[in-house]
């Protein structure tokens, strides 16, 4: 199997996730926002084509990292290679983000007609749901760029059934209070 990427395996970042990290940059995007920064990966046919299991040994062969995160793009649009890619990931003990222009809910509705979704929901930990809002963004927030978007805990969402969101990462960078517009809550 391959995989479109935008990008080669980003070895180290601290800015996609907390800690050190693993990027993969997948390439294809239908979300269109306006303001996006990397208009580069929404093309379908764009990027490269990259064998999964050559990707697979180069994530092996990084050592001593906290995590990886999927992102592009819209990692949900290559679903069967996402969740390869994050099984395995999950399998040498990383744990795994995913940045989505889907919101959590959607791609709950959309798990009934693709159980692939689901399987991939159930080995991410950390989901940055919605698009990109040019009206919401703001450099003070953590791990996102607009206010509508959320970071979730995925498990504990998927257990409870609703959107539960990691406390620590709703306050703004610098700040102990929390900044997350309520109606942004439950979309
Ligand atoms: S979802 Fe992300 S990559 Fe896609 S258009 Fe929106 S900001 Fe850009």
């Amino acid at each position: 199997m391959t995989v479109r990427l935008s990008s080669p395996l980003q070895q180290d970042s601290i800015v996609d996730g907390e800690g050190i990290r693993m990027v993969v940059w997948m390439q294809g995007c239908i979300h269109n926002c306006p303001g996006c920064h990397n208009k580069k990966t929404h093309s379908l046919k764009g990027g490269f084509e990259k064998d999964l299991e050559e990707l697979k040994q180069e994530i092996k062969n990084v050592k001593n990292h906290d995590g990886i995160t999927l992102t592009g793009g819209d990692p949900l649009l290559q679903v069967e290679q996402s969740l390869e890619i994050a099984s395995f990931s999950k399998k040498l003990g990383l744990n795994v983000w995913c940045y989505t222009g889907f919101t959590y809910e959607q791609l709950i509705a959309m798990s009934r007609s693709n159980p692939l979704i689901l399987e991939l929901l159930e080995s991410i930990d950390i989901l940055i749901d919605g698009k990109f809002v040019i009206d919401e963004k703001s450099a003070d927030l953590l791990f996102r760029g607009s206010a509508n978007q959320r970071v979730i805990n995925v498990k504990e969402s998927l257990k409870k059934n609703r959107v539960v969101l990691v406390k620590k990462y709703i306050k703004r960078k610098g700040s102990n209070k929390p900044f997350l517009k309520e109606k942004h809550l439950f979309l």
